[in-house]
């Protein structure tokens, strides 16, 4: 197999509820808040006394549950939900979740955010003993393992098949009797536990999906640990004690929304405490400061604080339109970064710009907004990105897999700087990224996951290493 297998990636946001009449509802509500962690396809699946229904499609929540009949059918006090994200190769509803597997002696739904590494030698293997797959997603290997486990008892099947799959993951698996949450051993992705004033017990990709349903936090769910919720309440048990925090820098960087929670540290203070270190490193004269709405905005709020200089308003985003990030061909993207972003010349006119940015993945989208600055009067357009060169691809659930799409893994940063037209350009250093987020743990790199800018993945990379490896002529290296 090749590591340009990009058909296993995806970013996806979960929400589970046990234990409220409106759990249907209550989950729309908290996916609606988790949007924008996946726009290509969204379900619901409830338990309503151990029957389990769902409904699912592609597109947007609101599409798919645009006719009210569909959510007003998933009675019951229990709920998963899951909102998808993928290529647009990808498009097909038998990969939107929650799944749902019905046996002659059980039955359950399960969704997934991660990716697994080793997804292609397991799906081969359980191929080989007669599994069918009904999907291309690999989050159903799961549960086939689930399924296949000679374990006597439901947890013990479930453990040792949470033992089996390699990568980033976080699970919400829906029982007739239960809901269950499990994360990766390194809490590559993250999960939530909140509770409702009912009693009710929500788990979330993200913290800002209580704010909306009027949950309080609890606890993250730590890496490596199964929750287990029914009508007894919640109990912690986990499935392996070698474990090791390292959570995904990128949902700092770029991912969560600001006001998410995340190990103990707000997104919008993290990413605004990246723009003020980034303003330490950063070495030129400027006149004012522009943030790429909406992701950059907090980092160009730390970058003007630390500076002096002021924050100005120098680009507009159209707020219908998607990421460019998700867009599948080089000519959409450019297509979409002009439908998207406009640039305000009263602003701009012969200002020396810091333009913040999060991160440079292609350079495409960074050439055509410094050229949009530029069109619009400034004199100086130097950008500064609040995050790391992105050199190296990610396997734990990011939409990059090869380093040919990342313009820092082939060029210098002059040569980037040339590429896409600024006067100057600066990253924030990977000491910098950490120290600004500072979640308080002793992990390695502050307990987050740093490989997609030093290429030190903190797991084997199973199926993908091989080729991955070769490609980088043994450069890359592992610190556990
Ligand atoms: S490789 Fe990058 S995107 Fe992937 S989990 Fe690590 S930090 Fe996140």
């Amino acid at each position: 197999m090749t590591y340009e297998v990009k058909s296993l990636n995806e970013e996806c946001g979960v929400f589970g509820i046990w234990g409220h009449p409106d759990a249907a509802k209550l989950t729309y509500f908290g996916l609606h808040s988790l949007q924008h962690r996946g726009q290509e396809g969204a379900g619901i699946l409830s338990n309503d006394q151990g029957k389990l229904k769902r409904h699912r499609d592609m597109g947007l929540l609101s599409e798919v549950f645009k006719n009210p009949a569909n959510l007003d059918k998933l009675i019951g006090t229990g709920a998963i939900g899951h909102v998808r994200y993928a290529t647009a190769g990808e498009a097909s509803v038998d990969n939107i979740q929650p799944f749902l597997f019905r046996f002659h002696d059980m039955q359950f739904g399960l969704a997934h955010n991660g990716n697994l590494t080793n997804a292609e030698s397991l799906k081969q293997e359980l191929e080989q003993r007669g599994a069918i797959f009904s999907s291309t997603s690999d989050s159903e290997i799961l549960a086939h393992l689930i399924r296949r486990s000679h374990n006597p008892n439901l947890m013990g099947k479930i453990k040792e098949a949470l033992s089996l799959v390699k990568g980033g993951f976080a699970y919400l698996l829906m029982f007739e009797d239960k809901l269950i949450a499990a994360l990766d051993p390194n809490g590559f992705r993250p999960l939530s536990i909140g509770k409702m004033a009912n009693g009710a017990v929500v788990i979330s990709s993200e913290t800002c999906a209580f704010e909306v349903i009027g949950a309080e936090w609890i606890r993250d769910v730590k890496p490596g640990e199964i929750v287990i919720i029914d009508d007894n309440g919640i109990q912690y048990d986990s499935y392996t004690n070698d474990t090791q925090l390292a959570i995904c820098s990128m949902e700092y960087i770029y991912f969560a929304r600001p006001d998410s929670n995340i190990h103990g540290v707000n997104v919008h203070t993290a990413r605004k405490r990246m723009g003020a270190q980034l303003a330490r490193e950063f070495k030129h004269e400027a006149d004012i400061v522009v943030g790429v709405p909406n992701s950059s905005l907090s980092a160009a709020m730390g970058f003007a604080e630390e500076s002096g200089l002021p924050n100005e308003m120098g680009l507009i985003k159209n707020q219908y339109t998607q990421r460019t990030f998700i867009q599948p061909t080089q000519e959409l993207r450019e297509q979409g970064v002009r439908m998207k972003l406009s640039a305000v010349s009263g602003v701009v006119k012969g200002k020396r710009v810091v333009m913040i940015d999060d991160s440079i993945v292609r350079g495409t989208t960074s050439r055509r907004i410094v050229q949009l600055l530029k069109e619009a009067g400034a004199s100086e357009v130097h950008v500064a990105i609040g995050s790391p060169a992105l050199a190296y691809p990610c396997f734990y659930g990011i939409d990059i897999q090869t380093r040919q799409e990342l313009i820092a893994a082939n060029h210098t940063v002059e040569e980037t700087r040339q590429i896409i037209g600024a006067d100057s350009l600066t990253y924030l250093s990977i000491d910098g990224l950490i120290d600004s987020i500072g979640i308080e743990t002793d992990a390695p790199n502050g307990g987050l996951c740093v490989a997609y800018f030093d290429g030190k993945y903190p797991t084997p990379l199973y199926d993908y290493e091989e080729d991955y490896r070769r490609s980088l002529d043994d450069k890359i290296s592992f610190y556990k």
